[in-house]
Order: C-alpha cells, then structure tokens, then sequence
C-alpha cells in the first residue's frame, strides 16, 4: 500500500514568519510533528511518502502513487487544505483527514473519504483493522484521550530536517485552564497528559542526528500544565541532556503567565534550555479576562511578571486580542502602552474570534453572534462584537501601525536588551558559528539594514547593543530581523483594510 501524507500550506501569519524564513534560508517555520507520528502509527510494510507544500510542491507523480492520501491540518490551513484535495481528487484518489481543523469543521470537506478524528493513537488503529477487512467507515472518533507514554517516535526519516527553522517535540497534551476562546481542552482535555522523559530524550537525540536546527520547539498548549511531572522528570533530563550536548539548540516553547510565580521552575528551565516562551497576556483589561475565563491572568501585576521572566532569562512574545464583550475605546491605546512598557518585542495581537469547538463559540451560537466563515486571520473574526466593527477595527489598525513600526520595535528591543542578560545559566547554550551562519548574517544586513524602511533603527540597535551589552548582538539581529517582517506583515494587513474600508464605504453609499 502507498500512503501519501500530505502537509497543506501554511497562510501569511505572525506564526509563520515567512520573510523571517527566506532571511534565515529556511523554507519552514517548524515539520508537520502530527503526521510523522501518523507515519509511525501505519503499518511497517506500507510504503510512506510525506509531501509539506511549505516546503515543496506537489508533483502529479506523488498523487498518482499514493493509493490513499492522509492530510492533516490546523484551522488556519482550511483554504490550501480544500486546495490540495480538490487537486488529488482530480486523480480520483481516496482521502484520510485528521488533525484539528477535520476534527472540529469535517462537514465542511464533502470530497474527504474518511476522517479519523480526534487523537489518532486511538482512531486510526481502527481504521487499518476495518482497511484489512475491506470494511472502512466513513468516521472515526473517540471521546476517550491517548495515552502518549504509548507514542510512537515521530518518524524523522519522512522529511530534511535542515528545511526547517525549528525542530519539535510534543512533551504533554491538554490544559487545566479553561479559557473560552481556546479548543486546546476540547480537543486534548483538561488534564494533562505526558510523555516520559526518557521518550523526549530520545526524539532530541535523534533530532540531533539528523541536523542542527536553530530551536526546538516543544509542541505544548501549556508546557507547565503538569508542573509536578515537568520539575521532578522532564526538567532534570532535560538538565542531564544539556550537561552533554552543549550546542545543542535552545527549546521554545508556550506557557502561562503564573510561570512567574514559581521560582525554582524558572530556574530549571532556564538551566534546561528553555529561552523563548510564549505566553498569552490577552488582554489587561480585568473585566475581559473574566469574561473569556482567563482566571490564572487575574489579579496580578503582569507587566512586573513579564519584566521578571525577561531577567530570569526568557525571551517572552506575548498573545494580546481586543473585541471582548468588556472592552471599549480605551482598550487600544492601553494595549499599544502596556506592549511598549514590557520590552516584549514580538507581540502578536488578533481581534477575538469564536474558534469551532471552543465555549465561546456554543455561547455564541445561543446568542446568534456568530457569522461565516470562521477565518483565523489575526485581523478577522466571526463575532458580531459589542463594540461597532468600524471602531474596532481602527483601534486594531492603531495597535498594528504602533507596535509594527520601526521606531517602536527598536525601542522595545533597546529596552528588553539593556535588561537581559542578567541570569547565569549554569549551562549556556553554546553556538558554533558555522558558514550557514554568516551567509544568514549578510542576509539580515541586506534586507534590514539596507532594503528596510526601518533601516535607521535597525542600525541604532546593532550599534547600540554592540556597546551597550555585546553579549547580546545575536538577539539584537534577530530582533532587526523581525522589523523587516512586521513590516511586511504590515503591509498585509493594509491592504486587507483598504478593502474592507472600500466595502464599508460602499456599502455606507447605496
Ligand atoms: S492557558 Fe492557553 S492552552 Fe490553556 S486553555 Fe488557556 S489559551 Fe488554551
């Protein structure tokens, strides 16, 4: 049997860093984890293809090899991911779906064959055994969650590992917070569950056998979800591993803000390897984090939670979003201090949306507030919101145009460096600087320093960092870097605006 399985394009996003990509030479941001685990998860004797359209494209002779074709998505690949079946259709070929996206919106996918939903270390063992028999079921879908102790290792020998930006791992699912926008609980549950260290150990070591990406991402909704297990197993491996691989790359990964509460988690982290985190701040308005349940955000100082995470050694991007029910005009201008205040340089900020699956989304549905289609574009939503659209929609165009220009993104990363730095990890990542390295640096020169609107701050920053704190020069290019992306993701967003205030404009005229 010739399996396919096939990877659909990742849209323009803040998360997919396309021009930080070519900057870098790296086609991707990070390998599609979920399907070379499925790849795992399908019997030794069927021949595997694995075609990422981030990466490649996809060639008539793979589509007519394959007797079956396995495509697993998030939400924000729905358009590339009907792309991509409708061409394999043409070929008349029988499609698998799995992955988030197929398991909250399947209905939306009338050409899809079969879909093996929620996790599939339980759903897709039964659709071989039925596949054996001749007897496949259209669904398969579980309410019972995975035991990922049980998972296999991600098979590596599917894709080129030096594509990519990011290596991954995924240490635990679930989470035990309750926010109502987010599907994380819906799909992985409330507790949550962990690999053993032993198995993350070795899916690093194999890692490192097959390249040396720049980070290694650990796949986790919350990475402290399960605190108990992280500091008394993972932690301390993690700790041993780096003792003995001294290069190895930095882990990213996302976690919650009363990270900052726990001292010595820090401190493990950090000696472990841990250097950029994301965490979801969503809002500082305390009446919308009530709102959408964000309780473990409430009654604390965050901007002094995130200035202590910086100096402990973390480079923190911070998740904002506008539209709840509770805010109003001042929300944006609150917004735009509060980013400026925190040093955190990458901030990305969505206008609420109801994702499929989620508690906002039912709570909506009830109130009829929901509106199609559902689009996870960070300036769209599928909310009629409280607040007139025109004015959210500005007050978003206010954030973007403030905490996207050059100036301010050079006065971020001034001040998150002045202060970073501070910590002593006992074991520091160590960079060998390689060729790669400097073809990269030539690159940033290029397009930040000399191709880039905000090319005057960009050399402020190298030049001040390069007297200021030296040691921090590499994190001063990236940051550079990152100008010229957002300035790119800027310009975006502004031809989206100018189309929907054309619309608005016409529509105001009839
Ligand atoms: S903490 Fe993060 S992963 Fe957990 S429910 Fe909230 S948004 Fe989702």
């Amino acid at each position: 049997m010739n399996i396919l399985l096939l990877y659909p394009e990742m849209p323009e996003t803040f998360w997919s860093m396309k021009y930080l990509m070519k900057m870098i030479s790296k086609k991707s941001s990070y390998p599609p984890l979920g399907l070379l685990t499925v790849s795992k998860l399908l019997p030794n004797k069927w021949e595997k293809k694995l075609v990422d359209l981030n990466v490649t494209n996809l060639k008539s002779g793979d589509v007519e090899w394959a007797d079956y074709i396995f495509i697993s998505a998030m939400n924000v690949q729905i358009e590339y991911a009907k792309k991509a079946i409708r061409f394999c259709k043409l070929f008349n070929k029988k499609i698998v779906a799995g992955g988030p996206l197929f398991t909250h919106e399947f209905e939306k996918f009338p050409d899809v064959d079969y879909f093996i939903l929620n996790e599939a270390e339980i759903t897709l063992p039964l659709f071989i055994e039925d596949i054996n028999h001749g007897t496949p079921k259209k669904y398969y879908t579980t309410k019972d969650f995975a035991d990922v102790t049980q998972s296999p290792l991600p098979d590596w020998s599917l894709i080129d590992l030096n594509k990519y930006a990011y290596a991954i791992v995924q240490y635990s699912r679930g989470c035990p917070y309750m926010c109502d926008f987010c599907d994380v609980t819906a799909l992985f549950g409330r507790r949550p569950r962990t690999k053993t260290a032993a198995q993350i150990i070795e899916e690093l070591n194999k890692i490192l056998e097959l390249g040396h990406p720049e980070i290694i991402l650990f796949a986790d909704d919350n990475l402290i979800g399960n605190r108990v297990d992280l500091k008394k197993n993972l932690l301390p491996a993690l700790i041993d591993w780096r003792r003995n691989n001294k290069t190895a790359p930095g882990f990213a990964t996302q976690v919650t803000i009363n990270l900052s509460d726990d001292e010595e988690m820090m401190r493990l982290m950090i000696e472990a390897g841990f250097r950029n985190i994301f965490v979801g701040i969503e809002s500082i308005n305390e009446l919308s984090l009530e709102d959408c349940k964000k309780t473990q955000n409430l009654r604390r100082d965050i901007l002094e939670n995130i200035k202590l995470l910086q100096k402990k050694g973390f480079i923190v991007t911070g998740g904002f979003i506008v539209g709840f029910d509770s805010d109003n005009e001042t929300v944006f201008d609150e917004q735009i201090n509060f980013i400026q205040k925190s040093g955190i340089v990458l901030a990305t900020v969505n206008i609420l949306k109801a994702p499929p699956g989620t508690d906002l989304n039912k709570k909506l549905q009830i109130e009829n507030r929901l509106i199609e289609p559902f689009d996870f574009d960070e300036n769209k939503t599928n909310i009629i919101t409280k607040m007139d659209h025109r004015v959210l929609y500005n007050g978003y165009k206010k954030i973007l145009d403030n905490i996207y220009d050059p100036k301010k993104i050079y006065e971020r990363s001034h001040q998150f460096i002045s202060n970073y730095g501070l910590h002593k990890a006992e074991i520091p990542i160590q960079k060998e600087v390689t060729f790669y390295d400097l073809i990269v640096l030539c690159k940033i020169i290029c397009f930040s320093g000399f191709i880039g609107k905000g090319r005057i701050y960009f050399w402020k920053l190298i030049i001040g960092t390069f007297f200021m704190n030296k040691k921090n020069i590499v994190q001063a290019l990236l940051f550079g870097a990152m100008m010229f992306q957002f300035q790119k993701l800027h310009d975006k967003f502004m031809v989206s605006y100018q189309k929907i205030s054309s619309q608005n404009l016409e529509y105001q005229n009839q």
